[in-house]
């Protein structure tokens, strides 16, 4: 018999889409996939060749549970240069799956039945994390535009709130967070004593605006845990690299929790990853290409009757909202059954966003083209049984 731990766990969204459209392509049919969170290019040959060489130079064994020395101080140095993280040291660094490295934090710090902040939407993973480490989710709601408001945060303290989950750019919307913003953000989080994990996972990714790391205001610094990776800058993400920074105490409560389950990163990854470090460039031609995506999506999206998107500012994701009165579940299934364009639900993200859709741009141009194109197609029928109907 299955844990009751899991009852109520969801199903990953976007891998369950991923299943529908390899049914699709295995029968033939071409399938615009806007579906998948991550980027369509291959990892950069350099790091490929390094992990290779230090496979074959006997890279292959079990490292160090929190990470190869080498590679932590690599990371601690571009935490303090990248991200302003005041004399970040290697022994505040865990190396770990990105998402192993949301769940190791969440089970460091929680106790059974704590609340976890999260504003909505957010990357669709959140909620089911918390619970798997035996937390209680707590969405709350931002104003249309994604404006940090936290008023809504607010009425769900209690002496039982111990955190809060943060992400910019944010997965889905794009939206990137000022300096001003995470200011307002941590007088939150230290008026009220809460953590702050801290998911910077599109760092890089950044069209308009600066990325601001919440742990690089003084006070934060003890009261963050910083998350990032190599899956969405390095277009990495089947390398399951990437890494945490806290203080001593939490990273080594992380460790701990990594040292008793999957023991330490993959080794060949880890070589990798320190290659990753050392190249800035692919990032940024990762990033010029998706403003190039971003600009024809966003217009594209935009001259649809019924559609409409604010513009991200990073990230390979929109979150266009659309009106036609079905619910974001029925909305993606017919797109992919009648247009073969695959999308994520909105409600995915937050229930209250049941009439959007995201759509990664982590595609070709060309099939971005024709799949926006199937949309609005879909979208004119659909709005035309709407008329008919009613
Ligand atoms: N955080 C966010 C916001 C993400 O979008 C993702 C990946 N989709 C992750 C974390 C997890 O990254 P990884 O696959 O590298 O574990």
């Amino acid at each position: 018999m299955v844990s009751s731990r899991l009852s109520g766990i969801n199903k990953s969204a976007s891998l369950a889409l991923t299943r529908v459209t390899a049914d699709f392509k295995q029968k033939g049919i071409k399938v615009y996939n806007f579906g998948i969170g991550e980027p369509d290019f291959t990892t950069p040959e350099g790091i490929i060749n390094s992990s290779y060489e230090g496979a074959r130079k006997g890279m292959t064994h079990y490292t160090p549970s929190s990470g190869l020395p080498q590679l932590r101080q690599a990371i601690a140095e571009k935490l303090s240069v990248f991200n302003g993280i005041d004399g970040a040291l290697a022994d505040e660094v865990v190396v770990t799956p990105t998402k192993f490295a949301l769940y190791a934090s969440l089970l460091a710090l929680l106790e059974p039945g704590d609340g976890v902040l999260i504003p909505e939407p957010y990357y669709l993973s959140y909620p089911d994390i918390v619970r798997l480490a035996g937390g209680k989710a707590l969405p709350f709601s931002l104003p249309r535009d994604y404006a940090f408001d936290l008023e809504a945060a607010e009425d769900l303290v209690t002496p039982r709130t111990k955190v809060m989950i943060f992400n910019s750019p944010v997965n889905p919307t794009g939206k990137v967070y000022s300096e001003k913003d995470i200011r307002k953000l941590s007088d939150f989080v230290i008026e009220h004593d809460l953590m702050l994990i801290s998911d910077e996972i599109y760092e890089y990714i950044i069209f308009r605006g600066k990325h601001f790391s919440p742990a690089s205001i003084p006070e934060m610094r003890e009261r963050t845990v910083t998350v990032s990776g190599f899956s969405k800058s390095h277009a990495m993400t089947g390398w399951r690299i990437g890494y945490l920074h806290a203080r001593r105490e939490i990273a080594d409560a992380c460790d701990l929790i990594q040292q008793q389950t999957i023991t330490c990163a993959p080794s060949i990854s880890q070589v990798a990853a320190i290659e990753a470090l050392k190249d800035s460039d692919s990032p940024r031609k990762f990033t010029a290409e998706f403003r190039a995506r971003r600009d024809i999506v966003v217009k594209m999206l935009n001259e649809i009757d019924g559609i409409d998107v604010i513009e991200p500012d990073g990230t390979f994701y929109a979150f266009p909202h659309f009106d036609i009165r079905v619910g974001s579940e029925r909305f993606s299934s017919d797109l992919l059954k009648e247009r073969h364009v695959a999308v994520t639900p909105g409600r995915a993200f937050g229930e209250r966003f049941d009439d959007h859709f995201r759509l990664s741009f982590a595609a070709k141009e060309e099939d971005l083209v024709k799949g926006i194109e199937e949309l609005g197609n879909f979208m004119k029928a659909g709005k035309a049984e709407q008329t008919a109907g009613s």
